[in-house]
């Protein structure tokens, strides 16, 4: 393996700047702590934990697994259950974690939380004016979101040539790439791009590692880079899922519905739901995150 030495894997202790990002209901101890025994950083999600006293558990349960760094996401989105994220906080610093991952809306009272500890905080933006509020807040990382990530997408669509162009002439501190890297070419890219680094997930989910069925696995390895939709733009929360039954009948009432709630599309898009798809391996069950590039092609 090449020895790598960039300001991430310099900040993080780790040997190979891949960040395995925060990836809900698939972030568990087994993924995160398989990643930092590899090189990479692993990161366990927060909100994948049912409450900060089981994030509590997963993390040492995670510390038993590995002796290397890893981190913790805690992402700040619309949620059906709005978490304590307060709390979580807490838990996170509590257990002796100082790496963490932030991403979502109005971040600042946990990163200052997280900054105020020491933390080492990576923080997850899809546009170059999100990134400048985060080095603000004091942010030590931040992560560069393409519209081809799995998830939220932000709701600009810029892509990562453009994007990661822009935070080398823009940003003040230094980045990762994220969205649509599967592979060491891809790695290799980000850094040409000036990235100090990549964040990869949807690559990460077809591993052994991860706690998916493996008809879910090998649904990801035959699609093809048009096999995601992009749900919930109407609600300004962009998400790009994997394109099945639930994404189409879930775009039909973003299209057709007259009231404009977001309760009438919530049973379609539901996390819980989606969790099933992990579990039960039936690809219709609900609906759950992609990257536009899926798990690339060997040639
Ligand atoms: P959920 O079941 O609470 O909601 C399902 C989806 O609907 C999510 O995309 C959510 O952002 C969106 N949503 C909820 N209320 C909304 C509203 N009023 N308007 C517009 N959109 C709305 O979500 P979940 O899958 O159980 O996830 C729980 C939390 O974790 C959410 O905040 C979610 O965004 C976040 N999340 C984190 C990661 C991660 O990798 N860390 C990945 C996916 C989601």
């Amino acid at each position: 393996m090449p020895s790598f030495n960039t300001a991430l894997t310099r900040a993080l202790g780790i040997k190979v700047p891949v960040v395995q990002g925060g990836m809900q209901w698939v972030g568990y101890a087994e993924m995160a702590s398989a990643v930092s025994n590899a090189g990479g950083l692993g990161i366990l999600t927060g909100l994948t934990q049912p409450t900060p006293d089981d994030l509590r558990k997963e993390i040492r349960r995670c510390k038993s697994m590995t002796s290397k760094p890893f981190g913790v996401n805690l992402t700040l989105l619309p949620s059906i259950n709005p978490p304590d994220y307060g709390a979580y906080a807490q838990a996170i610093i509590d257990e002796g974690i100082r790496i963490v991952e932030t991403a979502g809306y109005s971040p600042g009272e946990v990163i200052k939380k997280f900054k105020s500890v020491g933390c080492i905080v990576l923080h997850k933006c899809t546009t170059i004016k999100h990134a400048k509020s985060a080095v603000k807040l004091g942010v030590d990382f931040l992560s560069i979101d393409g519209f081809e990530c799995a998830g939220h997408v932000g709701e600009t669509d810029i892509t990562n040539f453009i994007l990661l162009s822009r935070a080398r002439q823009d940003l003040k501190v230094p980045f990762i790439a994220s969205g649509g890297f599967a592979d060491g070419q891809g790695l290799a890219a980000a850094l040409a791009l000036g990235a100090e680094g990549i964040n990869m997930g949807t690559r990460f989910m077809c591993t052994v590692e991860a706690p998916i069925h493996n008809n879910i696995k090998q649904a990801i390895v035959d699609a093809q880079e048009t096999d995601t939709a992009l749900v919930l733009r109407r609600w300004q929360n962009t998400s790009r899922l994997f394109k099945n039954k639930v994404t189409n009948d879930a775009l039909k009432i973003e299209r057709e519905s007259t009231t404009g709630k977001f309760e009438e599309v919530q049973p379609f898009v539901s996390g819980q739901r989606g969790r099933q798809v992990f579990l039960n391996g039936d690809k219709d069950h609900g609906v759950s995150s992609a990257c536009v590039h899926m798990v690339q092609k060997r040639n």
